[in-house]
């Protein structure tokens, strides 16, 4: 066995539970580290603190002289906590979250000095964001970007540093970053479902989207994860036999959490609790060493900062506990991957669920608006929904009959679609006094309040309703939230905005009532939106056959989803609603498929480097043993020899013919990287690394695998799939 094999596995062996600390009660820790309202209350004036929530509630800005007034309390706050720092936190297009921290520390006059932190500085900085993707954006235009405070996301403290949420956008205005587009989706679903919520109560003036993310992960040893390259590097393993023992006993999920793995959990938590992420769940997933966390919903912009700021927690506690963990979509073959269900809802400023049924049939009726609406826009945007999640690690899920299709349908549960097949009957036009007594008997009022219970859970569906919400499924559990949660956001926002035209239209030209205005348009968005809805297996090829009977789009890679972010009525879409221009819009998706082709290009490099400097000598080294032992055996037995050689020779044999085709693999594989890298057009690039490189990696990673199973274990040097899932 390879020494580092050897220590990895020992290390692991040998390790204690890392003891953590428990604060009495979780309760009095939570949002110990947000300057929340509790916090302002006490450190603010009450101007300030009513600035700053008429800029949460209103959305109204806040000028530079209450800025001032706000640094300092908050500075005050954070030094009293133990803050020597401070950062503008923010998503720039990596995916990931940037800071760059300044300390509070400034030098006067006569050797002195203070703590500065002024109005300025909390509203406005330049970070040197020159190495921040941009998609061409900052070369063409100007080069400089600014991040700008987000009032709507409280600022937290990271250890010692005061982290201030952000967003980021070039001088020239166009967002640089996850947060801005989310944002504005955020204004635009507010006032299209605000404008719609009228109809059935008028108190309404406020509308915020919803999101409880549930996010799964991989928790692997320190030492085993660094003892491969490819975890390392790439995130996930690009070869291992599978093990023995996978997850076919189903012993895993929800079992017994292994004490190391629950000390990480508890230290996570609570320090969660303390960042005020409300996280409720923890448990086993289906695979070894995989496992979920959930929180209870919150506000999409905050629930997407929280998720963005718990992935780095989480890196760093388990750093701590020496795990390391991958959020990578399919860091293991042959067992399930990670996804990050995305809970999505609409909630009114009079605390209503806008998509959970109510108790009367007009509460109801408020449902099925919503709910109707939502599905229709699903059907309408389908290919952009889609597109929303789609990134060359996630690609190893969609489809893989574990998460679900690259298609997307909408389930709804037999329930509810017997109450959408009542509602297509309405008549069109004028609706019958009788006809309107027995809608609301027998249809509308007939939904129950509680649907949980009755929505069997389709898990092979993409995007399902569960009682009270839509849940996006195929998020991976890499991604950041915003990207899907601002299409959402804005499908439906231009759904209802239509939605409200057509019945006023009915309202005022056909002189119909209200209901009935709203029973016409619902009904024909049913019958429009059909297509859209399925209720079977999702992993099925029947249903692939159906759904392309139905039209529906079935784009399995990334470069071939991403490409419909440009299509003329997306980019009307995002234009139409100011969420984002063409030239934004056009920037992320250079972006996209840039990162696309670097990603597939880094694991390509990693695989051929680790088969060809780790794999094949490895075989050559047991091969030269076989051939030791045949030299051996002819030498006792002379002529006769093959009748005891006979298996070696086999083996000699079959060890050249995998390494001739790994060889072979790697050379054709670094032949089209060659050719792809040579392409200017960016996109081109993206295509040619998926459909012509990516291919080799299983070819390559088969005969490596074989190989695996072949040569003496004491010699293989790749730290193997049953040690990395089961070693503990
Ligand atoms: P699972 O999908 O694992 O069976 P649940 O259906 O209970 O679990 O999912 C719970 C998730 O849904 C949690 O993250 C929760 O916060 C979220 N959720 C519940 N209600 C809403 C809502 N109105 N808006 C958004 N998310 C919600
Ligand atoms: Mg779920």
């Amino acid at each position: 066995m390879s020494t580092l094999r050897f220590q990895a596995i020992t290390e692991t062996f040998n390790r204690k539970p890392v003891a953590v600390t428990e604060p009495e009660r979780r309760s009095e820790i939570f949002g110990s580290n947000v300057f929340n309202e509790t916090a302002m209350r006490q450190y603010l004036t009450k101007d300030s603190y009513n600035a700053v929530m008429d800029a949460v509630v209103k959305g109204t800005k806040i000028d530079r002289g209450i800025a001032d007034h706000i640094s300092t309390g908050m500075k005050e706050w954070a030094i009293s906590k133990g803050a020597t720092h401070y950062t503008h936190w923010f998503q720039p297009l990596t995916g990931s979250t940037a800071e760059k921290h300044d300390a509070f520390f400034e030098p006067i006059e006569g050797g002195k000095a203070i703590e500065k932190f002024g109005g300025g500085q909390l509203v406005q900085q330049e970070p040197d964001a020159s190495s921040f993707p941009n998609g061409g954006i900052r070369n063409t235009f100007e080069a400089r970007g600014y991040t700008a405070w987000d009032p709507t996301s409280p600022a937290f403290l990271l250890g010692t540093t005061l982290c201030i949420p952000t967003v980021f956008v070039a001088y020239t205005g166009e967002a640089l970053d996850n947060k801005t587009p989310l944002l504005r989706s955020l204004q635009s679903i507010d006032q299209a479902a605000t404008a719609v919520a009228k109809y059935f109560d008028k108190n309404v003036s406020k509308v915020i989207a919803t999101l409880g993310w549930e996010q799964e992960y991989f928790l692997i040893d320190k030492a085993l994860a660094s003892s491969r390259p490819d975890i390392t590097l790439a995130g996930r393993t690009l070869l291992g036999h599978t093990s023995a023992k996978g997850q076919q006993l189903d012993d895993h999920y929800f079992g017994s959490i292994p004490t190391r793995v629950l000390n990480f959990m508890r230290e996570l938590e609570n320090e969660c609790m303390r960042l005020g992420i409300p996280v409720k769940t923890r448990h086993n997933e289906v695979a070894p060493n995989q496992f979920e966390l959930a929180p209870i919903f919150e506000e999409a912009n905050l629930a997407v900062d929280h998720n963005s700021l718990i992935m780095d927690v989480m890196d760093k506690v388990a750093d701590r506990h020496n795990f390391k963990v991958l959020f990578h979509e399919k860091p293991f073959a042959g067992i399930n991957g990670s996804g990050k269900h995305n809970n999505w809802s609409l909630a009114t400023n009079t605390g209503v669920n806008l998509l959970s049924p109510g108790s009367t049939p007009m509460k109801n009726l408020q449902f099925l608006t919503y709910f109707i609406n939502t599905i229709k826009a699903v059907n309408e945007y389908e290919e952009l929904i889609r597109a929303s999640f789609a990134s060359a690690s996630n690609d190893h899920r969609l489809g893989a009959n574990e998460a679900p299709p690259a298609i997307i349908s909408v389930f709804i549960g037999s329930q509810l679609t017997q109450v959408l097949d009542e509602l297509e009957k309405v008549t069109d036009g004028k609706l019958s006094p009788q006809e309107k007594t027995d809608l609301k008997l027998n249809v509308v009022g007939k939904i129950p309040e509680i649907l949980l219970d009755n929505t069997d859970r389709n898990r092979t569906s993409p995007f399902a309703f569960t009682g009270n919400k839509f849940e996006l499924r195929a998020v991976g559990s890499y991604a950041n939230c915003a990207n899907p949660m601002t299409v959402l956001n804005a499908i439906v926002a231009k759904q209802l905005i239509d939605f409200k035209e057509e019945v006023d239209a009915l309202i005022s030209s056909k002189k119909m009532k209200k209901d009935d205005a709203i029973f016409n348009v619902l009904r024909e968005y049913i019958k429009d939106s059909k297509r859209i809805r399925f209720e079977g297996d999702g992993y099925g090829e029947a249903w692939e056959k159906e759904a392309k009977k139905r039209k529906l789009s079935n784009n399995k890679t990334t470069p071939v989803a991403l490409k419909a972010k440009l299509s003329k009525q997306n980019i009307s879409l995002f234009e139409d609603l100011n969420i984002m221009s063409k030239v934004e819009i056009e920037a992320r998706h250079e972006i996209e498929v840039e990162e696309y082709a670097m990603r597939i290009q880094i694991e390509g490099r990693v695989l051929g480097d680790i088969a060809r400097n780790h794999v094949i000598p490895t075989a050559i080294r047991y091969q030269n043993i076989l051939i030791e032992n045949v030299e051996g055996l002819k030498a006792i037995y002379g002529t006769t020899f093959k009748k005891v050689a006979g298996e070696q020779m086999r083996l000699i044999e079959s060890i050249s013919e995998h390494i001739e085709k790994i060889n072979k693999g790697i050379t054709d594989m670094i032949e089209e990287r060659k050719k792809a890298n040579k392409m200017e057009d960016s996109e081109k690039r993206a295509v040619a690394y998926c459909d012509k490189v990516k291919p080799y990696f299983d070819e390559i990673r088969y005969h490596c695998d074989k190989l695996e199973l072949l040569v003496d274990d004491e010699l293989w040097p790749l730290t193997k799939y049953r040690e990395l899932l089961f070693t503990r």
